[in-house]
């Protein structure tokens, strides 16, 4: 049986090819991508396109085209048996982090691509990132879906989307999943890591829950920054504040009062490292002791990406009863190394 594949065209790079007489890079019409590549015909599945009205560079998206495609995978979840989202490089990490909290109990694939170089150009990376996403989008074993969260493949490499940022705006190597290992990867075989793979609980059915909440203000320290930076802070209900290392921040009265004001008036602190790879560890040094006195949530090893729109997902969502912290504290989907 040929299994069916929703390719969600947003925009960015992989859409485009070059005017060879100019020079430069335009969008071309993605239901030509049959003609484009036409090894898409081989494949083993059956391929439907829909485009966004008006593709975007992925720096223009946002909520609201996260929405948009949560929307579509929801309104086709019936009908199709994977779905593959072209997406921009720039901002991939964030709409997979945000489409894992979203999309939750899923039971088909949802991988997310895009490529360094367009389409179009000679060199481009973009035919395989696609042709073997469509091979993910499309894997069934005995009826089930292998890949059951939201993915993303790029260069070789299947990464869990939740854990992924992009490392690189030069090479074609361009995503890490610095605290998670890779689900997959392709060389002569596809191989996947099966047991790394992530599975809903078994009653739980497939929802798509739209809230994300823009009361959310994202800080990195650095330094020298004055603690009175902090009384600056805009009006928000959850600050995340990215620290140095292992979780340490300047040990003074100014910077400690400063954040005990803020958790006075009800903000939550999320403390994340500026370091990709390993987790925060409150009490590790005396540095970090404020975060203890204030009542801070660790952030542990979740990526600023998810932290981002987890926060955003979870600040005022009536879907839950547990409190804000308890709940960032909770591996939701595979987000974040903790016991469920
Ligand atoms: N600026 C582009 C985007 O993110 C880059 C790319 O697609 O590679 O939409």
């Amino acid at each position: 049986m040929k299994r069916k594949v929703l390719l969600i065209y947003t925009g960015g790079t992989i859409g485009m090819e070059k005017d060879y007489a100019t020079g430069s890079l335009h969008p071309f019409n993605f239901d030509n991508i049959f003609r484009k590549i036409p090894e898409m015909n081989l494949l083993e599945c059956e391929v439907s396109v829909h485009s966004f009205a008006h593709p975007v560079d992925s720096s223009d998206m946002g909520p609201d085209d996260w929405k948009q495609i949560a929307i579509m995978v929801r309104d086709h979840y019936e009908s199709y048996d994977g779905f593959l989202i072209l997406h921009g490089t720039d901002t991939m990490s964030y709409t997979a982090s945000a489409l894992s909290f979203m999309l939750r109990g899923l039971r088909k694939p949802v991988i997310l691509t895009g490529s360094q170089l367009p389409i179009g150009d000679l060199r481009t990376d973009a035919k395989e990132n696609l042709l073997t996403s469509l091979y993910y989008a499309s894997l069934y074993e005995k009826d089930e879906a292998v890949i059951q969260e939201v993915a993303v493949y790029f260069e070789y490499k299947l990464l869990r989307g939740n854990r992924t940022l992009k490392y690189s705006a030069e090479f074609f190597d361009a995503y890490r999943s610095p605290n998670y290992p890779l689900l997959g990867q392709s060389g002569v075989h596809l191989n996947i890591g099966r047991e790394l793979l992530y599975r809903p609980g078994k009653d739980e059915s497939f929802c798509c829950d739209l809230h994300l909440s823009d009361d959310v203000v994202f800080w990195r320290i650095f330094p020298g920054m004055k603690a009175e930076q902090f009384l600056h802070l805009p009006t928000t209900k959850v600050l995340i504040l990215q620290v140095f290392g292992s979780g340490t921040i300047f040990n003074d009265p100014e910077t400690e009062g400063a954040l005990l004001r803020l958790r006075k008036k009800g903000i939550e602190i999320v403390v994340i490292s500026q370091c990709v790879s390993g987790a925060i560890s409150f009490g590790k040094y005396v540095n970090s002791n404020i975060f203890i006195k204030a009542g801070a949530i660790s952030g542990h090893d979740i990526t600023a990406e998810s932290a981002l729109t987890k926060a955003m997902h979870l600040i005022g969502n009536p879907r839950y009863r547990a409190s804000f912290a308890e709940l960032f504290a909770t591996d939701l989907c595979g987000e974040i190394s903790v016991e469920k």
